[in-house]
């Protein structure tokens, strides 16, 4: 029996152990990827205070390092049902933990665009990260479809190493920062091609060629997608935890509706979806778990 287990090693979930151990709380730590979460896929973070330039898996290893040091238990196991009554029941594949507290900081997953064979193609000219593929289409063509931040970014990495990055958004205006867009315009291999969609992906004996758009056709090597993702919260569905949208609602304290059960970084409804927010999010829910 745990005082309280986090479901998520991402920036937020290790905060909240962090915190917890300066608490004394006997907690443990459940992950089913890699610790560090969605940092594992930013090539270059500019805007975390301490850090002028990090790469994301240096500030992943950095956080690992330090549940290491503290001697926070965790393990790599996927979360797959809870049950929240009075003791905290979380079920991964092999095993069964109780907990009286449980904090939930499972992030988000990338969308696709549900096209025929886009699932298929995964990691094989479809991709959702660009640190991670980007290098195996070192001077290559490829496109980025998006319109917000993380479209804009992930285009200027790709223009370090590919030959031409086609960035392909579906309205006219991108949501991203404006220092970003003016640094993708500055580009001269990013090529913007707005108002347009993929309807299709060309794929030739059994290799991914290509996209069909409204209007055109592109060959290239492969297609980066950015375009929003969705809260992780598929092991909640047979408990009354509150969601909007599949986000999971959260007070001023990140408590959800149901007593002793919290929630905090990117899989919590909120305006802010950043590293900075979701570090201070895992430390107040604990510090508030450490006061009941
Ligand atoms: C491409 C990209 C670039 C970005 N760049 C920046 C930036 O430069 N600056 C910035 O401030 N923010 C940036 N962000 C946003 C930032 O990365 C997120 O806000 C932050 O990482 C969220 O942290 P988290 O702990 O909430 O979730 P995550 O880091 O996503 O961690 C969630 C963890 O939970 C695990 N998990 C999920 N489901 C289960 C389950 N059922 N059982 C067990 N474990 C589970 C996942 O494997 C994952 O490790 C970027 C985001 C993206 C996608």
């Amino acid at each position: 029996m745990y005082d309280l287990i986090i479901i998520g090693m991402g920036i937020s979930g290790i905060s909240a152990a962090i915190y917890a151990k300066r608490s004394n709380l006997n907690v443990l730590l459940l992950e089913s990827n890699a610790p560090g979460g969605t940092l594992n896929k930013i090539p270059n973070i500019t805007n975390y205070p301490g850090f002028n330039n990090i790469t994301g898996p240096d500030l992943a290893m950095n956080l690992f390092n330090t549940i290491n040091e503290l001697e926070i238990p965790y393990k790599i196991e996927e979360v797959t049902d809870v049950i929240l009554e009075d003791t905290k029941t979380i079920k991964t594949k092999n095993n069964v933990y109780h907990s009286k507290y449980l904090l939930i900081a499972t992030g988000r997953k990338p969308n696709l665009l549900g096209l025929k064979h886009e699932e298929d193609y995964l990691g094989k000219g479809i991709s959702t990260c660009a640190l991670c593929d980007g290098a195996l289409y070192k001077n290559k063509e490829v496109a980025v479809i998006g319109g917000g931040e993380s479209a804009l970014s992930e285009s200027l990495y790709l223009s370090k190493i590919c030959k031409k990055v086609y960035l392909i958004h579906r309205r006219s205006e991108f949501r991203g920062e404006d220092l970003t867009l003016t640094k993708v315009k500055e580009q001269p291999n990013i090529e913007l091609i707005l108002n347009e969609e993929v309807t299709e992906l060309i794929i030739k004996d059994n290799k991914f060629k290509g996209i069909k758009l409204k209007n055109k056709e592109l060959n290239i090597s492969c297609l980066f997608l950015y375009i929003g993702s969705t809260p992780n919260t598929e092991f909640l569905k047979q408990t009354d935890i509150k969601l909007d949208n599949n986000y999971i609602l959260v007070n001023d304290k990140y408590e959800t509706n149901i007593k002793g059960v919290y929630a905090v970084g990117d899989v919590i409804k909120k305006d802010i979806y950043q590293l900075i927010n979701a570090a201070s999010e895992g430390a107040i829910a604990t510090i508030n778990i450490s006061k009941n």
